[in-house]
Parts: structure tokens; sequence; C-alpha cells
């Protein structure tokens, strides 16, 4: 009775730890949990986001600590393709659906590169509305890489706005306000249309544009234009899906989350055959080209409240026999299917 009175001491002791630890655990998941829904649930404000907090914490870089250009929006387009007009189009830009007249702020230091007016019909822009570029520069120990080169020169371009309050070449502070939402142009609805360029400001459409010298420093004539999450802070989950929907041929649909529209790229068998930030499976002579050269993109319509960005890649010519084919965000990280 004695030993077995001993050897229970320690077997309590044992169980009351592994409560413990249980206890602990749930705590903690129970936790994240809570944190996950009221993220979510704040998607649409901004406000409820930390740049710091989401930048360093997921490992990206940190390009002098952007801010969004709109507190109050709803994601109305994501960058990548859409049906818009009758026609597919590869939207380069995000679309924040705002109230007319909310603020449009500087998201970071930078000099006014260039204004458009909606009065002045001649000036390149009319699409655009009123027009705003501003030239950024990244802390040069924080490049970022475009075609496989480090580039520290950016733009923010905001098109339709309501007003602005810039001139070119006025030096402008983070988070000053340089105008105000509205759908100048050719908008149907008060948004910000919010664009990403790298390097040079200028829109590069296809073989055939005379692009200044300053664009060529790469020794490519790209499209300057990039998904914006790439410099905007945002809460990075990793919470993109993919599956293989069809075998023959193959086609794979990509489903991202409105509050993280980063997916960029599609490997077969390590071979990259789209590349959206850097077009790779989209004609350079005509973006809007759709099917292109065996592939197919098929997006369901997206619209400010819907919750996922749904896109089927169709692999025209290729079936699926078991390649390793890898689902990538902006970040090449991702899903192996
Ligand atoms: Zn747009």
């Amino acid at each position: 009775m004695v030993a077995m009175a001993d050897k229970s001491k320690p077997k309590k002791l044992v169980i009351v730890f592994v409560i413990f630890i249980i206890v602990f655990a749930i705590s903690i998941i129970s936790k994240s949990f809570i944190n996950d829904n009221t993220t979510n649930d704040g998607n649409d404000n901004n406000d409820e986001r930390n740049p710091d907090e989401t930048l360093q914490d997921e490992g990206h870089p940190v390009y002098d600590d952007v801010i969004w250009p709109v507190n109050n929006y709803t994601l109305a387009d994501p960058f990548g393709w859409r049906w818009h007009n009758n026609r597919w189009d590869f939207h380069r830009a995000i679309d924040l659906r705002a109230e007319e007249g909310e603020p449009i702020y500087a998201i970071a230091p930078g000099r006014v590169d260039r204004t458009a007016s909606e009065d002045d019909p001649d000036d390149g822009f009319s699409n655009g509305g009123n027009v705003v570029i501003i030239e950024h520069f990244t802390d040069p120990d924080t490049p970022f890489t475009f075609h496989g080169y480090e580039q520290t020169r950016y733009y923010s371009v905001n098109l339709h706005m309501q007003d602005f309050l810039v001139q070119e070449g006025d030096e402008v502070e983070q988070g000053q306000l340089i105008g105000h939402v509205g759908h100048a142009g050719t908008a149907s609805t008060d948004h910000n249309h919010f664009e990403i360029r790298v390097v040079c400001r200028h829109s590069w459409d296809g073989p055939g544009d005379d692009l200044p010298s300053e664009c060529d420093i790469m020794g490519v004539n790209a499209d300057p234009h990039v998904n914006p999450l790439r410099f905007l802070p945002y809460d990075d989950k990793d919470i993109m899906e993919a599956e293989i929907i069809s075998n023959d041929p193959l086609t794979v649909e990509v489903r991202n989350h409105f509050t993280e529209t980063d997916f960029n790229s599609i490997k077969i068998d390590d071979e990259e055959v789209v590349n959206w930030d850097e077009r790779v499976g989209i004609n350079p002579s005509d973006r809007d080209d759709n099917p292109y050269n065996g592939l197919y993109v098929e997006a369901d319509k997206f619209t400010a409240g819907t919750e996922w960005y749904v896109v089927r890649f169709e692999f025209q010519n290729k079936v699926y026999t078991g390649q390793k084919i890898e689902v990538l965000d902006i970040w090449g990280k991702g899903i192996t299917l």
C-alpha cells in the first residue's frame, strides 16, 4: 500500500502538469482565433491594421513604412485578370471603392512627378480624369527586385480623383492630403484606382511604345506596373487556396481572399509559366489578349464585398500527369500541388 501511494504522487503531478499544458494551449489557440476574427471583420477599414507588425512579422521588406492612400475603402478590383466592359482586362491596379470626397493621402514621402487634370483632355490621361503620380524611393538598404534587378525608385499613381491639392514638383510628406476620391475620367463609380509603377512612371503597353531613356535602366522595356501589395502593408496570413480542377487540359483554380490578393505566379516542374508582375504568360503586345499562347485565364466576377477572388488557369496544351505545380504569392510563398 505504501509503495502504491508513493507511485501515485508523481502520477498526480504528471496529470496536473498535462492539464496545465492543455489549458495553456487552449488559451493560445482561442486567442489567435479571436485575433483572426477581429482582423477579418475590420478589413474594409485599413485603420485597424498595424503596418509595422504585419510587414516586419511576415518578413516582407519594409519600404519606408508605406501607408494606404485611402482609409475607408472596400476592395472593388484586385490586381489581375477581370471581365470588364465586355472584354478580358488585365487590371494593373487595385480599385479602392470609397465615398466621393474621401481623403487620399501620400503613401510615403516623395515628390509629385506628374499631375493631370480632367479639364485638359490632351494631357494623355483623359481616361483617368484627375491624376497624381508621386515619385518615391525605398531605403537603399531594402531595394526591391524587378526582372532580376535591384531597384529603389517607385511611383504611386492615383486616378479618377475628385480633385487634387498638389502640383508637379511639390515635395510631399507621408500622410499628406493630396486630393479626394471621385469618379473623374471614365470611372463609373467613386473609387481610387491605385497603381504602383516601379523604376519608371511611364506606362508600357507593348512593343512600339517609345519609352524615355530613364525607363530603360534595367536593360528591359518592361511594363512597370506591379501588384501594389508589394508595397502596401497588409495582414498576410497565407490563406491562398489552389487546386487542380481538371487534368486534361490541366486547369488550376486559385482562390485569393480579398484581404490578401497577392497571387503572382505558377511554376510547373520549376518552369515559371505565369508571373503577373513580370507578365509571364501574358501577351507583351496586348496585355488584354486572352487566351494567349495556350493559356486561357478566367476570373469570376469580383466586386466590392466579394470575399474570394477566384481565377482559373487553363493550360490548353498541357495534361496533368503528376508534375510539380507551385502556386506562389508576390513573396514567393505558396502551395505545392
Ligand atoms: Zn482600376
